[in-house]
């Protein structure tokens, strides 16, 4: 936590605003439009709550495909499941870690001469860094598709010096207690369309209708966030950039401690773009190295240093197993040979050394 975040929370129960509305939770949203340029927010109660009304104000519904990335946390495509709709993968490229534009074009060109086009694509910026956004905006834009931009992992990047999340028909921000900002739970769905996100809130305040009895037409959820937690969040925003700044440090310590290691690639960065590096990635080439990832990530646990593979690409999860990927190679040799490395924001300089000297040592010992 930053400095200001009790402060505000404590003002939340002066003025017992101890609810799912309140003067936070609107200035959350609209501090929230400031920092990433976005039009328009509404504040729920997870980055999957946000993604689950995304799909749903884009008319995905039973029997739908929604094109996704693959290499991302299940949450990505758990609620293209809650529809009722089929997830099929895209596979990454190596230029990002996130969704090959080249793929998704002939994808959709494909698609499009079989009259079968997918209901929304849904594009994750992964560990801090942004997509090549425009390419795939641009082919979404031609198939009249609308893309929805899974940012969870990618507050405070920039993608030609603009938010990602801020490009698509909507987007989504996670405040999870492992993201680069936290409101211990909570998410954010913006859009430039005010339509579509007064018809959020509708959704996720139970969907009443405008009526002094409880009236409903529609089934709606309970998915805002708490006025309490609000006041947390605006707190975490004005140290969002010293977060990021923490976390690009991490990144460069090790970088520059480790990258001449024979077989160790860190995640590269893009040129459009600025990443995060909320999670400090690398590969490990077994032979040149000596040793394979999880031998690595075996040895540092053994330390008591908590070191994970990048996530398991959706097309081999086994809830998932039944979904087409288009590709998908990439996204496995990234799975096979990637190690996620301590990454806090709170790391001390004892802590990184401290990493940096049991890889050496699993070097030198192999
Ligand atoms: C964390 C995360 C989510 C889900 O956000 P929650 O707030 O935890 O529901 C979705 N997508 C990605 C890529 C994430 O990392």
């Amino acid at each position: 936590m930053g400095s200001q975040e009790l402060a505000f929370v404590k003002q939340a129960f002066d003025t017992n605003w101890i609810a799912p509305v309140g003067p936070h939770v609107d200035a959350f949203e609209q501090e929230f439009c400031q920092v990433t340029g976005a039009s328009y927010a509404v504040a729920v109660s997870s980055g999957t709550a946000a993604l689950h009304l995304a799909l749903q104000l884009v008319g995905v519904g039973p029997g739908d495909e929604v094109f996704c990335s693959t290499l991302t946390f299940a949450a990505t495509a758990n609620p293209i499941i809650y529809l009722g709709a089929k997830p099929v993968f895209i596979d990454s490229d190596r230029i990002s870690w996130n969704m090959n534009p080249e793929l998704l074009q002939e994808a959709l060109q494909k698609r499009a001469s079989n009259g079968k086009l997918p209901k929304a694509v849904i594009l994750v910026h992964l560990y801090g860094q942004s997509a090549d956004i425009e390419p795939i905006l641009q082919v979404c834009d031609q198939y009249n598709i609308p893309l929805i931009e899974d940012a969870a992992e990618a507050l405070g990047a920039t993608y030609k010096g603009l938010s990602p999340g801020t490009f698509g028909r909507l987007g989504i921000y996670s405040f999870n207690g492992n993201k680069i900002i936290t409101t211990s739970g909570g998410g954010m769905l913006v859009s430039d369309d005010e339509k579509l996100v007064v018809k959020a809130k509708f959704l996720a305040t139970q969907a009443r209708d405008p009526a002094p009895h409880y009236q409903h037409s529609e089934i709606g959820y309970n998915y805002r966030l708490s006025n309490v937690l609000a006041g947390i969040g605006r707190g975490q925003l004005q140290v969002l950039n010293q977060r990021v700044a923490a976390r690009r440090r991490n990144f460069e310590i090790y970088q520059s401690a480790l990258g001449d290691l024979p077989g160790i690639e860190f995640m590269p960065e893009t040129n459009f773009g600025y990443s995060t590096r909320w999670l400090t990635a690398l590969t490990v080439a077994t032979e040149a190295f000596g040793a394979d990832r999880e031998y690595i990530r075996l040895q540092l646990a053994k330390q008591q240093i908590e070191a994970r593979p990048v996530w398991k690409p959706l097309h081999l999860q086994p809830v998932f197993s039944e979904c087409e990927c288009i590709g998908g190679e990439v996204g496995e040799d990234l799975f096979l040979r990637g190690l996620c490395l301590p990454s806090g924001s709170n790391l001390t300089d004892e802590d990184l050394a401290r990493v940096i000297s049991a890889i050496k040592a699993i070097y030198l010992t192999t």
